[in-house]
């Protein structure tokens, strides 16, 4: 279960852009909030979004697909000023190499916009992104690591045990109310220590030792 932003890829902003012209198109308000986006999800972020602004009839739904419309206008922009981080795709070809490994994506985008990140640097095919987690799932996390898990053995008719791979301390969290082995990557704005701290089973600088992050991840 791999989380999207600052874990395998990051966008250059791309996506903020997006959010925010949506936003004033859809409400006709000035942008004037600062989020913090990192590790949690688009449902979470929105409510809070329209709360700063004052805006109680505007459901999320609707917002979502402007916002969706504005980001595949410029996902273009993607190749150029994003970048994948370091070992990613090394390490998810290793792992697609294996037919016992179901790779997907937790991620708090919302699936359509998860899906196109993935896209832009030619590692939609590494996913099964049908039986991933969206920030459309619920406004908390830890939901969207169940409700892959549910698709995932539903799809498969097998168990799994899930291993989540995030950035942030709510990517661990996330993934420790579910059980699910905890993978902390330094790629984003928390240190090692911290991802050690919320309770990750394993953390790494990033993923560029290819070797040792296969065998942490199929452990
Ligand atoms: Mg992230």
């Amino acid at each position: 279960m791999w989380d999207v932003d600052y874990t395998l890829l990051r966008g250059g902003g791309v996506a903020g852009r997006a959010w925010k012209r949506a936003f004033t198109e859809v409400t006709g308000l000035p942008w004037r909030s600062d989020p913090q986006f990192g590790g949690r999800t688009d449902m979470d972020i929105c409510v809070e979004v329209f709360a700063a602004h004052g805006v109680t009839d505007c459901t999320p739904e609707r917002f979502f697909i402007r916002y969706v419309e504005n980001f595949l206008a410029v996902r273009h922009e993607l190749g150029e000023q994003g970048a994948l981080m370091p070992g990613v795709r090394d390490v998810l070809g290793r792992l697609g190499d294996d037919p016992t490994v179901v790779q997907t994506l937790v991620t708090g985008n919302v699936p359509e916009v998860a899906r196109a990140k993935v896209a832009a640097f030619d590692l939609a095919d590494s996913f099964d992104a049908e039986v991933g987690g969206y920030g459309t799932d619920d406004a908390v996390r830890a939901t969207l690591v169940r409700r892959s898990l549910e698709r995932a053995e539903a799809k498969y008719g097998e168990r799994f045990a899930p291993v989540v791979v995030g950035d942030t301390v709510h990517d661990v969290t996330a993934a420790l109310a579910n059980h699910a082995y905890a993978v902390g990557v330094a790629t984003g704005s928390t240190k090692m220590a911290d991802l050690a701290l919320a309770g990750a089973h394993a953390v790494l600088p990033d993923l560029s030792d290819v070797e040792a992050t296969v065998r942490i991840l199929k452990l």
